[in-house]
Protein backbone atom coordinates (compact mmCIF):
# COMPACT_ATOMS: atom_id res chain seq x y z
CA UNK A 1 0.00 0.00 0.00
CA UNK A 2 2.99 2.30 1.00
CA UNK A 3 4.19 1.40 -3.04
CA UNK A 4 1.01 2.88 -4.35
CA UNK A 5 1.61 6.33 -2.69
CA UNK A 6 4.84 6.68 -3.96
CA UNK A 7 3.26 6.22 -7.58
CA UNK A 8 0.68 8.83 -6.92
CA UNK A 9 3.57 11.18 -6.34
CA UNK A 10 2.91 12.74 -9.90
CA UNK A 11 6.65 12.62 -11.10
CA UNK A 12 7.02 13.73 -14.98
CA UNK A 13 7.46 11.29 -17.38
CA UNK A 14 10.42 12.17 -19.12
CA UNK A 15 11.65 10.26 -22.05
CA UNK A 16 15.44 8.67 -21.81
CA UNK A 17 16.05 10.32 -25.24
CA UNK A 18 15.70 14.07 -24.09
CA UNK A 19 17.28 14.09 -20.98
CA UNK A 20 20.78 13.00 -22.18
CA UNK A 21 20.28 12.31 -25.91
CA UNK A 22 20.70 8.73 -25.40
CA UNK A 23 19.65 6.65 -28.22
CA UNK A 24 17.03 5.05 -26.25
CA UNK A 25 12.92 4.74 -26.38
CA UNK A 26 13.00 4.52 -22.29
CA UNK A 27 11.70 7.04 -19.60
CA UNK A 28 13.01 8.01 -16.65
CA UNK A 29 11.78 6.62 -13.30
CA UNK A 30 12.39 8.06 -9.84
CA UNK A 31 13.82 5.14 -7.35
CA UNK A 32 14.23 6.10 -4.23
CA UNK A 33 17.16 4.65 -1.99
CA UNK A 34 17.45 6.37 1.76
CA UNK A 35 18.02 10.05 1.54
CA UNK A 36 18.47 9.58 -2.48
CA UNK A 37 16.81 9.41 -5.24
CA UNK A 38 18.72 7.92 -8.23
CA UNK A 39 16.83 9.09 -12.41
CA UNK A 40 16.97 5.22 -13.80
CA UNK A 41 15.69 4.52 -17.16
CA UNK A 42 13.58 2.60 -17.32
CA UNK A 43 14.46 0.50 -20.55
CA UNK A 44 18.42 0.69 -20.59
CA UNK A 45 18.68 0.93 -16.37
CA UNK A 46 20.91 4.17 -17.63
CA UNK A 47 21.44 5.94 -13.99
CA UNK A 48 20.92 9.70 -15.19
CA UNK A 49 21.55 11.15 -11.84
CA UNK A 50 21.23 10.81 -8.36
CA UNK A 51 19.93 13.24 -6.07
CA UNK A 52 19.01 14.09 -2.67
CA UNK A 53 14.85 12.91 -2.45
CA UNK A 54 13.57 16.22 -2.53
CA UNK A 55 15.12 17.38 -5.68
CA UNK A 56 14.00 14.24 -7.41
CA UNK A 57 10.89 16.22 -8.77
CA UNK A 58 12.67 19.38 -9.57
CA UNK A 59 15.12 17.71 -11.41
CA UNK A 60 13.36 15.88 -13.49
CA UNK A 61 11.71 18.97 -14.07
CA UNK A 62 14.43 20.92 -15.50
CA UNK A 63 15.67 17.79 -17.56
CA UNK A 64 12.17 17.77 -19.27
CA UNK A 65 12.42 21.45 -19.95
CA UNK A 66 15.13 21.10 -22.30
CA UNK A 67 12.90 18.71 -24.30
CA UNK A 68 11.71 22.72 -25.32
CA UNK A 69 15.53 23.04 -25.85
CA UNK A 70 16.76 20.20 -28.26
CA UNK A 71 15.98 20.26 -32.18
CA UNK A 72 16.63 16.70 -33.94
CA UNK A 73 19.60 17.76 -37.38
CA UNK A 74 17.53 17.07 -40.31
CA UNK A 75 20.81 16.20 -42.10
CA UNK A 76 21.60 12.90 -39.82
CA UNK A 77 19.02 12.74 -37.30
CA UNK A 78 20.90 12.98 -34.61
CA UNK A 79 19.51 15.04 -31.22
CA UNK A 80 20.74 18.02 -30.22
CA UNK A 81 20.15 19.30 -26.70
CA UNK A 82 20.95 23.20 -25.29
CA UNK A 83 20.14 23.19 -22.00
CA UNK A 84 19.68 27.22 -20.46
CA UNK A 85 18.32 28.06 -23.52
CA UNK A 86 14.44 28.47 -24.16
CA UNK A 87 14.49 29.30 -28.14
CA UNK A 88 16.83 27.96 -30.19
CA UNK A 89 17.32 29.81 -33.99
CA UNK A 90 19.86 28.07 -35.62
CA UNK A 91 22.81 25.69 -34.33
CA UNK A 92 25.64 23.63 -35.61
CA UNK A 93 24.69 19.91 -35.01
CA UNK A 94 27.12 17.76 -32.30
CA UNK A 95 27.04 14.73 -34.29
CA UNK A 96 27.91 15.51 -38.34
CA UNK A 97 28.95 19.55 -37.77
CA UNK A 98 26.17 20.63 -40.50
CA UNK A 99 24.41 24.44 -39.66
CA UNK A 100 20.86 24.05 -38.79
CA UNK A 101 18.43 26.81 -39.13
CA UNK A 102 15.54 25.86 -37.04
CA UNK A 103 13.05 28.35 -38.34
CA UNK A 104 9.02 27.89 -37.77
CA UNK A 105 7.86 30.79 -39.90
CA UNK A 106 5.56 30.39 -42.07
CA UNK A 107 5.11 31.95 -45.70
ZN1 LIG B 1 17.40 4.39 -21.63
ZN1 LIG C 1 23.63 16.31 -37.80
Amino acid sequence: MLAMAKDERGHMIVPHEVATGADCDGCLIVQERGELADLVCNVCDAVVDTVPIERAGATLMELACREICSARCPHCGALNTFPGFTVIEAFICSECGEGVAVSRLVQ
